[in-house]
């Protein structure tokens, strides 16, 4: 054999052991700086300029025991409100004919008003699912204790 033959003979088995790991070697070489999908990086979210204040969060006003909100009002000619001499205006009682009332006594003071959000109107155990005006009346008052 000739030294040509020698040396091309050399030079392919170079180049083709070159040639393959100048393949692999870039393939490993990316995988492992790639270290996987989880660190890649992520697209960056696009910011968006505009000229409106940055939003404040929605606070939630401060609810009063519920008592008597959306319920329907009591009205003086319910059946029930008449059987027991209910009026929205306690200064418009009889007392001749209602002994037990005295003047002062108010929805707002007896023991069975329920209180709510509403300053005019609240609930009554005695008349449920309807409101009574805090400043009416009943034959069934009971003054607040305490
Ligand atoms: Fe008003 Fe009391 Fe009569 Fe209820 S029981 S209607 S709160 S006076």
């Amino acid at each position: 054999m000739s030294e040509d033959h020698d040396a091309t003979f050399a030079r392919r088995r170079f180049l083709k052991l070159v040639g393959s790991s100048a393949v692999i070697v870039p393939i490993v070489g990316l995988t492992a700086c790639s270290g996987g999908e989880d660190s890649a990086p992520k697209a960056a979210k696009p910011k968006v300029e505009t000229d409106a204040p940055p939003a404040k969060p929605v606070e939630k006003p401060a609810e009063k025991p519920s008592a008597g909100g959306g319920m329907a009002k009591l009205s003086e000619d319910d059946p029930q409100a008449k059987s027991l001499a209910y009026v929205h205006d306690a200064t418009q009682v009889d007392g001749s004919k209602q002994a037990r009332y005295k003047p002062g006594q108010i929805c707002e003071n007896c023991a069975l008003y329920q209180a709510g959000n509403d300053a005019e109107w609240g609930g009554c155990s005695i008349f449920p699912g309807r409101q009574v005006k805090a400043t009416g009346w009943c034959s069934v008052y009971a003054p607040k204790v305490g």
